[in-house]
């Protein structure tokens, strides 16, 4: 957060000037308590037990209850809340630390304050000063949840298909129809529940104009604003599924009594573009949720790999010795170490853009770092997420037999992490997005002022003394994949005039290509300040000398993958189009 994400300067802007590295180092050891101490210790629980429906209510495994009146009870729900609604008010920067830690501890008890977070931001955003006022107070808190209702069967990545109905009311809106995958959609934690619907007006026009976002509470607040008359949403069941068996999946059905009572948020049929605002921010904490699973398989597979005694590994004087010893498990080790702290890096800048987007007092400065934070959104969502199922699956291999019973734990993390790359937008989608909306449609504009910035870091590299052969390798291998990057936006811009359908084809790859890229430019500024904090005798030479390996590591091992896209993508993606779908 200090050398590669300017801390100071993020504590500079106006609202943030709490946030000094004392207190960011409190509130995150606070965090650590928190996710260590109360969410870790019932993950596996969770896993077992799973949330039950029965007749209607759903029961959260246990030991939620209670660890989550001690989540909401430290403030953490708010976490980057305005003071104003009760939040504590940290920096997005901050905040992405404190995601990783408890989606990392416990991914299923995390996305409900995650979901909170994404209806507390809608309604902040575009709800009008009554709907503030009744709602965020409690949301912010902790005191209710929230949910996000978008899919239904018909209507799952195409959103332009929902079909739910908003008959106009008496000051309000009767909400009918069925919204299925509805996380934590309904559960035992709090006394109520606020849903945030998109449905449709009866004289909506068709497809994604027509569609308006509407607050439905569980139970219908009475005139003093506590929770009264249960409202016409009922759970019908929630789902059976690979992983996360702890966050219940709901599927909701509204309106059987003649309407679920719903409050408009801001204007008819802008509920998609008020959903896409918020939705931005938790795909962002969904690629923090795929580093911090990866991060809690990592934390695992080292201490497995510590104990576990097996064989006598070539090169020690002939004991049996624990399997960290092998030099195959050490090179799955760092694969996974020195993959997620370039996820990690690109995470926390997309964050770091965040923050400059929202309280930057230059107006230029903000339109800057708003174009980053949209197109780092995509990459940190998509690739922190594909590469997570990759990584929790080495941390099953670590543990051999061991990891594919259920026993251990590890193979909990390789489901949980499955379903990462496939909601909040597939990464298809967030692909589609990149190529599209990020660079074919500014004609590579903000792609290239990113790939001029990270060439700067060549000179750099150049001139540093103090760890000649890893300087040497960071630079090759980053120059080499900014070349290949380059060449694939121009391919990307031309491909787009020849045939619209190209771009589609090599879209993922394009996104795990600037991921690759992205985090290796990161871990090669993080390799450059640990070489110049050991130079000057500063900070934890072990922690240090870890960073220039792994940086090193990324550098030789996963930045040749660039390459391989590039070819993929410049010389494969008309072949994808010549097999005819009748024959695949
Ligand atoms: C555990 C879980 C929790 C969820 N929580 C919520 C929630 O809280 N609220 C909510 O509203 N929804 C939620 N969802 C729904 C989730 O967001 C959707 O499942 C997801 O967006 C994909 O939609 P779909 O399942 O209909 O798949 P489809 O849209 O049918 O996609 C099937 C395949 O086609 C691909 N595809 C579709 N369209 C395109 C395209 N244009 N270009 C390229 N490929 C394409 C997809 O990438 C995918 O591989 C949840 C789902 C699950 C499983």
């Amino acid at each position: 957060m200090e050398e590669l994400c300017g801390l100071d300067e993020i504590a500079s802007l106006p609202g943030l000037e709490e946030a000094t590295p004392d207190v960011v180092g409190a509130v995150l050891e606070e965090a650590a308590k928190v996710a260590g101490e109360v969410l870790a210790p019932i993950n596996q629980q969770g896993d077992v037990q799973g949330s039950v429906w029965s007749d209607g209510k759903v029961t959260t495994p246990d030991g939620w209850k209670d660890a989550y009146a001690t989540f909401i009870a430290g403030g953490w729900n708010g976490a980057v809340n305005e003071p104003e609604w009760g939040g504590m008010g940290l920096p997005w920067l901050v905040n992405a630390a404190v995601q990783e830690m408890i989606h990392s501890a416990n991914m299923a008890f995390a996305l409900c304050p995650m979901l909170t977070q994404g209806a507390i931001e809608a309604i902040t955003l575009n709800g009008s000063e009554e709907l503030k006022q009744r709602f965020l107070p409690k949301m912010v808190s902790g005191e209710w949840t929230g949910t996000m209702n978008l899919t239904e069967p018909q209507a799952g990545s195409d959103l332009s298909a929902v079909r739910s109905r908003a008959e106009r009311a008496d000051g309000h809106y009767l909400i009918s129809g069925q919204k299925i995958f509805i996380t934590y959609g309904d559960h035992d934690l709090t006394d109520n529940i606020i849903h945030l619907v998109l449905a449709r007006c009866p004289d909506a026009p068709p497809g994604v104009k027509g569609i308006s976002l509407f607050v439905v509470p569980k139970f219908i607040l009475d005139d003093n604003g506590a929770p009264g008359e249960l409202n016409d949403v009922q759970c019908v069941s929630i789902e059976h599924k690979l992983g996360i068996h702890g966050s219940p999946t709901a599927v909701l059905s509204f309106g059987d009594k003649g309407g679920a009572v719903g409050y408009l948020v801001g204007e008819e049929n802008r509920g998609l573009e008020y959903m896409f605002v918020m939705m931005n921010l938790e795909r962002l904490v969904v690629g923090i949720q795929g580093l911090g699973i990866s991060e809690r398989a990592y934390q695992q597979a080292v201490s497995y790999a510590r104990e576990r005694v097996q064989g006598q590994p070539v090169g020690t004087k002939g004991e049996r010795l624990p399997i960290i010893h092998h030099p195959n498990i050490r090179r799955k080790l760092l694969a996974m170490r020195a993959e997620i702290e370039a996820m990690r890096a690109v995470a926390f800048a997309a964050a770091r853009a965040s923050d400059l987007y929202d309280r930057h007092p230059d107006a230029a400065v903000q339109a800057f770092n708003k174009a980053r934070l949209e197109l780092l959104t995509p990459i940190v969502k998509g690739w922190c997420t594909e590469r997570s199922v990759e990584l929790t699956s080495i941390g099953v291999q670590v543990h051999g037999g061991m990891g594919y019973i259920e026993e251990t734990g590890a193979s909990q993390h390789f489901r949980d992490a499955r379903i990462t790359p496939i909601y909040e937008g597939t990464t298809a989608i967030q692909a589609n997005d990149l190529v599209g909306r990020k660079i074919i449609r500014d004609k590579g504009q903000t792609v290239r002022a990113l790939l001029d910035e990270m060439r700067g870091l060549e000179s750099a590299l150049a001139s540093n003394r103090d760890d000649q052969a890893s300087a040497a390798a960071l630079s090759a291998a980053l120059m080499a994949g900014i070349a290949d990057a380059s060449s694939v936006v121009d391919w990307l811009l031309d491909a787009a005039g020849r045939d619209q359908r190209l771009p589609l084809v090599a879209a993922n790859y394009v996104l795990l290509l600037f991921g690759t890229l992205i985090g290796g430019h990161e871990m090669a500024r993080a390799a450059l300040a640990a070489g110049r904090r050991l130079a000057a005798g500063e900070g934890d030479p072990a922690f240090l000398t870890a960073k220039i390996t792994t940086a090193r590591y990324y550098a030789e091992h996963v930045m040749p993958r660039i390459a391989g896209f590039t070819r993929a993508i410049i010389d494969g993606s008309a072949t994808v189009l010549a097999l005819d779908t009748e024959l695949l």
